[in-house]
């Protein structure tokens, strides 16, 4: 249904299924998108025009009314809805159906003048600039229909629309009119069905428009499903004083308490509870209590001036909760609602599983599975294991946040703690944010055209808009700390400063935001990081239960091993030794091994660095407590550790006694045309059997060490890089001989597992040879990717994002795992080397290891580990038990 629908539409067939009272109306499906994109209008306009017609006769009939009518028109709404939710990302048209005849016939049937014309000019100026094209010149300026609105409010002297008069009101239609004329040279169409037929275009195209396929790209939303459209009979809360419009969700989507919350405005329509207009109003009591709080009103002003829904209209408020219940329980998650109250009637406009942030995901889950409204293995596919991000990231610092300065308040629209510098306008945030700054992006309002620049600021602010506004909307639904509505900022884009608290601040300061709390402070403030507990804990829980795959880290400190054990990680998959080696001094001791001309020097310089290495190995075993621990030997090419400034040659010299010429020419001699396709991984230990003896012989010690202080460790040794058996049997060989060597003088032994990486291709096409003496393998599938598709990692920027944007590639191959290319290489490995070894023990350690879609690949192909960084723990738990659910 969704699929061809779209959500919205699909939904509102739904709600009046189910008894929920919904304006009659008609959907056109999202094929009809894809054959316009494909055949063009006139083609389109031909194949559904009967259709419509007989639709529209349908609306007609319910409502009594007729198109065009000058006794009682019937005006429609032309509504977008694609598949999946993309919240103000396409466009609306409200009101269809109005002109000088049809303003009339509604001041006949209403008798309200003020509302029809209204009405009337609402629809000019939604239509004027969704299908005829009349938009700010320049992001500096304003909407050009805002402009006129304020014109005529300023000489009338009135602040609120709705102080504007018929009189008024009329001028606007007028003047709106001849603005379109004006700058578009297009007569405002005066026939219903022209308007209708611009309208659904209008909204075809807005599936193509710049900020739709953003979203589309930010959400992985593909572009063939295009979007429906829905054509539907008004109804109107722009109709006086017992009329009304807003927004509400079932839960709270910030935290995910079970609360039933949201805003409303009376005599208002649409968007003017989201556009932060004029400021909404709480629907319950206990909301609206709350607001009054973080707004510094009175009691007696909020509820006089600001009711909640509750107590100014009772019945429609228990009518309304009922009907939240109903559909939470219906559709057994958390709904966002919009609804009209058209004089004393309650309408559902729209349902729809709410977009929350990633702590309200998981406790909505949680809670909905303790409820019994959901089973176990639902609660576990309601959280994107992606959204647990945002749980791993850092809190402000319990003391820096008390000596910091509160400079303004708002609302505490999304949660996150996010500091930054002031930027105020979403295409700088970017170009700020490319440039590696940290920047708050402050706005009076945002609009779905700031998308770009939300997404790459640390946090958004702005001056107007309640909890259900633009921005705090979009911000939960990217996880992405928001104060909104913060009031007592006053914003001048062109001078590009803000004034809070008497103070002024410009471009570039630093500020804080405290999402949880709706606080806005001075300056930068210290932030530290979060821990796995409560819900979240439980979820990890769940998780492991019904997951097959385990999930290891990629550790190289004691540190780094400890975070990720506190995630849950169940050993170390990945611990990479060239790390250790740049550390202090080493690189001394590391360079003299690399530089020297013979077997003797480079044993010297090698003698050095075993008890550093040593140490490392003891820290990084104990921290891991007898979990196992996948050691891989010497990677990378070796003129990455040389000396290549004058300065560091001289210095190099001097240590080694040699002259600076002789220091140069070696470094010269280690260049590569192509470094990673040159000396490096198992060739070196190939070629220099003495480095991989020092680091076996460092990795044994370290283990035998601790089982005298009573700690087990589990050493897996890993050789890097391995293309031909007979290379893994060289490398095999000088491991276990120096192995048994320590063993014999140290007059004990210990368990431990020698096996390779799997990241040349031909290693996967002869890993049942290779499996005759790899004890396990391990997929990396970062080189694998290089070197499969021929993408050298390093020059790849030049082209893959063109990739991308062209289309030519879906992914990022190195983000995302090819499973239709370097997938059937991972899965030939896995099966050939059991073939050889059924037993054999197999993982992943590339970047993939930790993305969710390449987690559930390695999942199907029978792995038994995946290894990620430590804050992807959490993430590639959860990813490996949706695999197995
Ligand atoms: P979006 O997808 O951006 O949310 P909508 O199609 O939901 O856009 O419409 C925008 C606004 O117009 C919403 O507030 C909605 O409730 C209101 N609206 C849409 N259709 C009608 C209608 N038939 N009668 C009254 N209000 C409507
Ligand atoms: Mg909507
Ligand atoms: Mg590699």
């Amino acid at each position: 249904m969704k699929n061809l629908l779209g959500g919205k539409g699909a939904n509102l067939a739904e709600m009046n299924l189910i008894g929920v009272p919904v304006p009659p109306g008609f959907t056109i499906t999202t094929e009809v998108c894809t054959e316009y994109n494909q055949y063009g209008r006139d083609k389109v306009v031909e194949l559904l025009r009967s259709d419509v017609e007989a639709a529209i006769k349908m609306i007609e009939n319910i409502m009594g009314t007729r198109f065009g009518s000058n006794e009682n028109p019937c005006l429609v709404s032309v509504r977008s809805g694609a598949r999946a939710s993309m919240p103000g990302m396409m466009d609306t048209i409200l009101n269809l159906g109005l002109n000088d005849d049809a303003v009339a016939g509604l001041i006949k049937r209403t008798g309200n003048p003020r509302f029809a014309w209204d009405s009337y000019r609402r629809f000019v100026q939604m239509y004027g600039d969704v299908v005829l094209g009349l938009k700010p010149a320049s992001k500096e300026d304003m909407d050009p229909f805002e402009v006129i609105i304020d014109e005529v409010k300023e000489r009338k002297g009135v602040e609120l629309d709705t102080e504007l008069s018929v009189e008024d009101l009329k001028e606007l239609v007028v003047k709106f009119k001849a603005a379109v004329k004006r700058t578009t040279g297009k007569d405002f169409p005066v026939n219903p069905w022209e308007q209708l037929w611009g309208a659904v275009m209008a909204v075809f195209d807005s599936w193509n428009n710049e900020r739709a396929i953003y979203y589309r790209k930010l959400n992985r939303i593909p572009d063939e499903w295009g979007t429906a459209v829905n054509v539907q009979a008004m109804v109107f809360g722009n109709m006086g004083e017992n009329s009304g419009t807003g927004v509400a969700f079932t839960r709270d989507a910030g935290t995910g308490e079970d609360i039933f919350n949201g805003e409303y405005l009376i005599n208002a329509q649409g968007e003017d509870v989201v556009a932060g207009i004029r400021t909404p109003q709480q629907i319950t009591r206990e909301g609206s209590r709350r607001w009054a709080v973080l707004a510094n009103i009175s009691e007696e002003d909020r509820s006089s001036k600001y009711p909640s829904l509750e107590e100014a209209m009772p019945a429609v408020y228990a009518e309304l909760n009922a009907t939240q219940q109903k559909l939470e329980d219906h559709y057994r998650d958390i709904q966002d609602l919009e609804f009209t109250i058209q004089d004393g009637k309650l309408w559902l406009l729209q349902t729809r599983n709410g977009k929350r942030t990633g702590a309200a995901m998981v406790k909505i889950a949680m809670d909905l599975l303790r409820e019994g409204k959901i089973d176990e293995k639902t609660a576990l596919k309601r959280v994107e294991p992606n959204k647990l991000d945002e749980l791993l990231h850092p809190v402000f610092d319990k003391s820096a946040i008390k000596k910091a300065r509160v400079i303004a308040k708002g609302l505490p629209a999304s949660p996150g703690a996010a500091t930054g510098q002031i930027v105020f306008h979403a295409d700088e945030a970017e170009e700020w944010a490319a440039k590696g700054k940290k920047v708050i992006l402050v706005r009076i309002e945002t609009s779905p055209e700031d998308l770009k620049g939300m997404n790459v600021a640390q946090g958004i602010l702005t001056a107007r808009g309640g909890m259900t506004s633009h921005a705090a909307v979009v911000a939960r639904g990217m996880g992405k700390c928001c104060v909104s509505g913060a009031g007592g900022l006053q914003i001048d884009y062109k001078a590009r400063s803000v004034k809070a608290s008497g103070q002024e601040l410009n471009e570039g300061d630093w500020i804080s935001l405290n999402g949880s709390t709706g606080e806005v402070y001075y300056g930068k403030i210290q932030t530290i990081d979060p821990e796995l507990s409560g819900d979240f804990g439980e979820l990890m829980q769940l998780a492991d239960k019904y997951s097959r795959l385990k999930v290891r880290t990629n550790a190289d400190t004691p540190h780094d091993s400890k975070v990720a054990r506190s995630f849950g990680a169940v050993g170390i998959g990945l611990c990479r030794t060239e790390h250790m080696f740049f550390e202090g001094d080493r690189i001394k001791a590391v360079r003299e091994m690399i530089l020297s001309n013979d077997e003797s020097g480079r044993r010297k310089a090698l003698a050095k660095l075993l008890p550093m290495q040593r140490g490392d190995f003891e820290g990084i075993f104990e921290a891991m407590q007898g979990l196992p621990v996948t050691v891989r030997l010497l990677d990378p090419p070796l003129h990455e550790f040389v000396p290549h400034e004058e300065a560091n040659q001289k210095e190099m010299a001097i240590e080694m006694g040699i002259s600076p010429q002789e220091v140069k020419a070696k470094v010269d001699s280690l260049h590569e045309f192509n470094p990673m396709l040159g000396h490096r991984g198992c060739r070196l230990g190939c070629t220099y059997p003495e480095i991989t003896e020092m680091q076996v012989r460092a990795i044994i010690e370290a283990a035998l060490n601790l089982k005298k202080r009573g700690i087990e460790a589990k050493p897996e040794i890993m050789i890097p890089l391995t293309g031909t058996l007979e290379e893994m049997k060289n490398q095999e060989k000088v491991t276990r001989d120096t192995a048994e060597k320590v063993f014999a003088e140290m007059k004990d032994r210990i368990d431990y597992l020698v096996g390779t990486m799997i990241e040349v291709p031909r290693a996967a096409l002869v890993a049942d040879q290779i499996a005759t003496s790899a004890e396990f393998f391990s997929f990396g599938t970062n080189d694998l990717t290089q070197m499969t598709f021929g993408y050298s990692r390093d020059d790849a920027g030049k082209f893959l994002p063109i990739y991308l944007q062209k289309g030519i590639l879906q992914d990022d191959p190195f983000q995302i795992l090819d499973q239709t290319g370097v997938g059937q290489l991972v899965q030939m490995g896995v099966e050939r080397g059991r073939s050889t070894r059924n037993k054999l023990k197999v993982g992943i350690c590339g970047e993939h290891g930790g993305e969710p879609s390449s987690v559930g690949f390695c999942h199907r192909v029978g792995m038994d580990y995946v290894s990620c960084s430590p804050f992807r723990v959490p993430i590639a738990r959860l990813a490996a038990a949706q695999a197995a659910v």
